[in-house]
C-alpha cells in the first residue's frame, strides 16, 4: 500500500468508535438525562415542553402553522383528514435583512402577521371575511384558527403557548425581544390586524418531528422519540411526568396532567460538553478551538451536518501537510466551507476511477484531476468520519430506549427522524442500527423492535398537531 493510503488509514483509525464505548457513552447519557429532569442548568437541558400527548393519526381539523427560524418564513394550513394523512397548503416569505437585526419587535412581528393576513386572504377568505364581518358587527368571535408557532432560538418555557426569548442565533439582533414572550408577541400582532387566529402553541421543531411521525406512521403504537440529524441535531422524547422531578418547582404552570406523560426537549447537541466521553480527535479539537462557542454543543460538533464537511476538510489537510505525502491542497475552500453533501457524494461512489467523486472534488474543492488512489484516501476519510456520526447518533436513541423502559414491552418502538444527514448519508440508519445492537440492553432482539421512520415536515404538520393538542387542553 502506498504512503498516502497508509496515512489515510491510521487517521481513519482515530475514528473509530467501538462497541465499548458506544456502551460507555449510552450509560452516561442516561445519567446526564436523569440529572437534566431533576434540576436547571445541566449539559442535557431536558427542557419540558409541556405537550402532554403524542397523536394517533385519527386527529381531525384545519389549524395553522408558522416557522420562523431562519432565512424564510414560513406560513401553513394543515388539513388533518384523521386517517393518518393530511393536506398541507403553504409560503414561504424571505425576512427583509433590516427587520431581522435592526428594527424593533413590533416591526418584525407586524411583518410575520401582516404574511398569515396575506395567506389567510388566498387560501381562507370565507373565514377571514365572515370573521371581518362578525368583528365590524361586535358579534362573538368564534372560529378562531389555532395557530402553532415554531420558533427556533433559545427560548424559557412555561407554557404550552409562551416562552421568553433567550437571545437570538442565526443573524437575527432585535435586542428589544429578549426577554419577552414571543408567543404574546405575535398574538398582540395579530390582534392588531384583527386576524381570525390563536397562537395556540410555542413549537420545537424536534417535538414537531415526533409529533408528525406519529401522527402518521402506521399502526397505532405511537411515536416514543423524534430526532433531527440536519445542520443541527436534537431530539424530542416521551417521558413520565413523575419523573420530571424539576416541573416540581413550576407548580403555577396549568398543563393537562391526565396523560402522565410529557414531551422532553433533550437538546441532546451539547450532551458531554465536559468529553467525559466522547471521542475526541485532533481534528474535533481543532475544530472546537476555532469555531465561534468553543467547549459548547460538543456532540453536534461530531455528529451534525455543519461540522462534518469541516472535520473532513481538516483531515485531508493534514494528509497535505504532511511532505512525505502530499496529497492535492484541500485549502481552496475557506474554513467551514466544505458541505457535508460532498460526503454523501463520496461514500456513495464505488465505480471504477471513482467518477463521482472526481467530479464532487472538483466541485467543493476545485481540485482537477485527482489520481485514483487521492480519491480512495478521500474515501477512507470520509467513511470514517461518516461511520462515526452514525454511531455516537445510536448513542442518545439507545439511551432514550433504555432510560424509558419501553424495550421491555412486547410492541414496536416507533422512532421518527428528520434532516438530510439521516435522509442522505448512504447507510447511516445501517450504522446507528449495528451500534444499538452493540448496546447489552438493546441487543439484536431490541434492535428488531425498533422502527425507525423519516418524519418530514415537523414544522407543518407537527406544530399543527402541537396547536391541536393545544386547543384541546384549555
Ligand atoms: P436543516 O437541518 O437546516 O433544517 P437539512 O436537514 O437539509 O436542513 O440539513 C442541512 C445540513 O445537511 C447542512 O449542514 C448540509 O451540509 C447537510 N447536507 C445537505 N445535503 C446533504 C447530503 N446529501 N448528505 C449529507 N448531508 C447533507
Amino acid at each position: 500500500m502506498s504512503a498516502l493510503l497508509v496515512e489515510a488509514t491510521r487517521i481513519a483509525r482515530e475514528f473509530d468508535y467501538p462497541a465499548e464505548q458506544v456502551r460507555r457513552g449510552v450509560a452516561e447519557y442516561i445519567r446526564q438525562a436523569d440529572e437534566g429532569l431533576a434540576k436547571e442548568n445541566t449539559t442535557l437541558s431536558q427542557i419540558p415542553t409541556f405537550v402532554t400527548a403524542v397523536p394517533n393519526g385519527t386527529e381531525k381539523g384545519l389549524y395553522l402553522a408558522v416557522d420562523l427560524g431562519g432565512t424564510n418564513f414560513r406560513v401553513c394550513s394543515v388539513q388533518l383528514h384523521g386517517d393518518t394523512t393530511f393536506s398541507l397548503t403553504q409560503s414561504k416569505i424571505m425576512i427583509p435583512r433590516e427587520l431581522m437585526a435592526s428594527g424593533t419587535s413590533k416591526d418584525l412581528f407586524t411583518f410575520l402577521a401582516r404574511q398569515i393576513e396575506s395567506f389567510l386572504r388566498i387560501h381562507h377568505n370565507d373565514h377571514f371575511e365572515a370573521h371581518q364581518r362578525r368583528r365590524a358587527n361586535n358579534a362573538a368571535v368564534e372560529d378562531l384558527f389555532d395557530l402553532g408557532f415554531t420558533f427556533s432560538f433559545p427560548v424559557r418555557q412555561f407554557g404550552i403557548n409562551s416562552g421568553t426569548l433567550i437571545r437570538w442565533t442565526k443573524g437575527f439582533n432585535i435586542p428589544d425581544a429578549v426577554g419577552h414572550d414571543v408567543c404574546a408577541l405575535l398574538q398582540s400582532a395579530i390582534d392588531d390586524l384583527n386576524l381570525p387566529v390563536r397562537v395556540a402553541a410555542l413549537v420545537n421543531d424536534t417535538v414537531g418531528t415526533l409529533m408528525a411521525r406519529s401522527y402518521t406512521s402506521p399502526g397505532k403504537t405511537g411515536t416514543l422519540l423524534g430526532g433531527i440529524f440536519g445542520t443541527g441535531t436534537n431530539g424530542a422524547y416521551l417521558e413520565k411526568i413523575e419523573k420530571i422531578t424539576k416541573l416540581d418547582s413550576m407548580k403555577d404552570v396549568h398543563y393537562d396532567k391526565s396523560t402522565g406523560e410529557m414531551i422532553i426537549n433533550a437538546e441532546w447537541g451539547s450532551f458531554d460538553n465536559q468529553l467525559s466521553v466522547l471521542p475526541d480527535t485532533i481534528y474535533d479539537r481543532q475544530l472546537d478551538e476555532e469555531s465561534n462557542n468553543p467547549g459548547i454543543q460538543m456532540f453536534e460538533k461530531r455528529v451534525s451536518g455543519m461540522f462534518l464537511g469541516e472535520i473532513l476538510r481538516r483531515a485531508l489537510l493534514a494528509l497535505h501537510n504532511d511532505p512525505q505525502i502530499g496529497l492535492f491542497k484541500p485549502s481552496e475552500t475557506s474554513k467551514w466551507g466544505l458541505d457535508t453533501s460532498l460526503l454523501s457524494l463520496v461514500e456513495e461512489d464505488t465505480a471504477k476511477h471513482y467518477p463521482a467523486v472526481k467530479a464532487a472534488l472538483k466541485d467543493h474543492l476545485k481540485i482537477e484531476n485527482p489520481s485514483d488512489e487521492e480519491c480512495e484516501a478521500v474515501k477512507i476519510l470520509v467513511h470514517a468520519i461518516g461511520k462515526r456520526a452514525a454511531r455516537l447518533s445510536a448513542v442518545p436513541i439507545a439511551a432514550v430506549l433504555i432510560h424509558t423502559g419501553k424495550l421491555q414491552t412486547d410492541e414496536l418502538v416507533d422512532v421518527g427522524v428528520d434532516g438530510s444527514l439521516v435522509e442522505f448519508y448512504p447507510n447511516f440508519e445501517g450504522y446507528i442500527r449495528d451500534a444499538l445492537r452493540e448496546v447489552t440492553e438493546v441487543g439484536p432482539a431490541g434492535e428488531k423492535k425498533i422502527r425507525i421512520g423519516i418524519s418530514k415536515d415537523g414544522s407543518g404538520v407537527g406544530a399543527a398537531l402541537i396547536a391541536l393538542v393545544a386547543s384541546k387542553d384549555e
